[in-house]
């Protein structure tokens, strides 16, 4: 008996971070290699109530097949919070998603053919590659310059079938788009015609200031937003949202009905227990603002205790940016070291990161020198030894 694999399972990589975390499970090893958020931030309790209040008040319903858009004051409960900066957010946009993982395979899957180009940030999601390369698209990286990535590159002669961009506290990047580029990027994309995929699960977890305004705020018929409770209450819960583009025009119809198919195709709906155990938890006065302040403090902390023993520790050469937001610092090593081959030693050394060449669609030269810490998983003092392991190892 034989298997025979469809082609796309050619383009379907196990991703790197998965893999170097079996590894990481070891005892000893300090990993800053995971996008784990940091789990004493879950709340818990308030979750154990909540589900308990689902089950005792309505048992069936959470425990029933449910419909494929998503329960519906969940719905509307999303559409009223991202309805600001001038953004009018209605909930007939908004289908809910297991994950916002989800929403990117529902999107490659209604929105690409073999060679459709993808416009992609440099370095970029590594989900999102994951996500999008079955469905054979070209990837275009999109050219940038120290504001981000530059409008003019979605006015090409082939027009990008999409334009994928995490605007906050990138991951892998920690990089946060200003206002004045968000609007010159929504701008273009209005112009050219070319949609614009949003993607935000960090936006919540700013330290000083929030964010700029979403591009979706600006460009609203134009951009595919996509949010998440992954980082803002729990990643287990897999619940997340796709907030299709504002209007009635055919093309947005026949996209909110190709979504709505691709995902009962998928998974019939995201666990109705897991989106009522969400909505009772806001409806039971749940203080969300007050629970992200404390979730900012406690990564705000951890992300000055990196600064501090990058400062530290990292030999010349080395350079970063301080992250204003989000999960992740980028440190750019000197053109010499390739921190893929180097992993394996770090690991021996008891520590463990993502080597960047992960974040790219194709190899050029010069990504093979960076690589991604994530600063919450670690207390500062554990910190504070896994750089200076690192730092050993790239010395
Ligand atoms: N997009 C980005 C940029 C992410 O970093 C992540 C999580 N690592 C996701 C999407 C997926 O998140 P989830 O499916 O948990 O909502």
């Amino acid at each position: 008996m034989s298997f025979t694999l469809a082609r796309r399972t050619q383009r379907m990589n196990s991703s790197a971070i998965r893999e170097i975390l079996k590894v990481t499970e070891r005892p000893g090893v300090l990993s800053m290699a995971g996008g784990l958020p940091a789990p004493e931030s879950f709340p818990i309790e308030a979750i154990r109530l909540a589900g308990d209040q689902v089950l005792s008040t309505q048992g069936a319903a959470a425990l029933q097949y449910a419909t494929t858009e998503g329960l519906p004051p969940l719905r509307e409960w999303i559409a009223r919070r991202l309805s600001r900066d001038g953004w009018q957010v209605d909930a007939s946009q908004v289908l809910i998603t297991t994950g916002s993982q989800q929403g990117l395979d529902l999107i490659g899957k209604v929105m690409l053919d073999e060679g459709s180009p993808v416009l992609l940030e440099q370095p970029t999601y590594l989900g999102a590659l994951q996500a999008f390369s079955p469905y054979e698209p070209l990837f275009r990286p999109w050219a940038a310059d120290a504001e981000g990535p530059l409008p003019q590159a979605m006015s090409g002669a082939e027009p990008a079938r999409l334009a994928y961009l995490v605007p906050n506290y990138q991951n892998p990047s920690g990089h946060c788009i200003g206002d004045a580029r968000r609007r010159e990027l929504a701008e273009l994309a209005i112009r050219s015609r070319t949609p614009i995929v949003e993607d935000n699960p960090y936006g919540e977890l700013w330290f000083d200031t929030p964010p700029p305004p979403p591009l979706a705020a600006r460009a609203p018929e134009q951009v595919i937003y996509l949010g998440s409770f992954s980082k803002v209450l729990a990643p287990g819960l897999r619940v997340g949202y796709i907030v299709t583009p504002r209007g009635d025009h055919a093309d947005v119809q026949a996209l909110r009905a190709k979504l709505l198919q691709a995902k009962q195709a998928s998974d019939l709906h995201t666990p109705a227990l897991n989106q009522r155990i969400v909505m009772q938890l806001l409806d039971m006065g749940f203080d969300l603002d007050g629970h992200l302040d404390t979730v900012r403090a406690r990564y705000r902390a951890q992300r000055d205790a990196m600064a501090a023993a990058l400062g530290r520790h990292l030999p010349q050469g080395c350079t970063w940016h301080l992250p204003q937001g989000g999960m992740f610092f980028w440190v750019s090593c000197p053109e010499h070291i390739d921190t893929s081959q180097r992993l394996p030693r770090a690991v021996e050394a008891g520590v463990a990161y993502v080597p960047g060449a992960s974040f790219y669609a194709g190899m050029a030269a010069g990504q093979g020198r960076s690589l991604r810490l994530s600063f919450v998983t670690l207390s500062p003092m554990q910190i504070d030894e896994a750089v200076a392991r690192l730092a050993s190892c790239l010395a």
